[in-house]
């Protein structure tokens, strides 16, 4: 059964490094696996844009919704899909971590104390200041 919780929004010039949005039963494409640990150094170095649930279906666990949290940075974000699983044992819960977004080819220029980051595969620019 297929569950709708919020609203995909195109935001598509905010994010251009992902290049299809997805459904509300997948995830944006492109993604791959990542871990927990990349996902933290986002964390705490950058604040998100945006944020978004899904009840994504994978083939490759059990064809089931799973809740998933989209957390949008700037340059790329990730999904948090939780795995529930009941034994007679207990309720175990697991944690999977995608990376979601280009696989960016950054080109640096400087200006003065500036340097500008563009990577010409998705259009993503950035800038930071390399005086400090
Ligand atoms: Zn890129």
């Amino acid at each position: 059964m297929m569950h709708k919780l919020t609203e995909v929004k195109r935001v598509s010039n905010d994010l251009p490094y992902i290049s299809e949005m997805g459904d509300f039963n997948s995830l944006p494409r492109p993604f791959r696996p990542s871990d927990l640990q990349s996902f933290f150094h986002y964390w705490f170095m950058y604040h998100p844009k945006y944020v978004e649930n899904r009840q994504v279906i994978f083939n490759s666990f059990n064809n089931t919704p799973h809740t998933t949290q989209l957390v949008y940075f700037h340059d790329k974000a990730f999904a948090l899909v939780q795995l529930i699983e009941t034994t007679i044992k207990g309720v175990s819960i697991d944690v999977r971590v995608f990376e979601i977004g280009c696989v960016h080819q950054w080109q640096r220029t400087s200006v003065g104390t500036k340097t500008k980051l563009y990577c010409p595969i998705c259009g993503t620019t950035d800038w930071y200041d390399s005086s400090d």
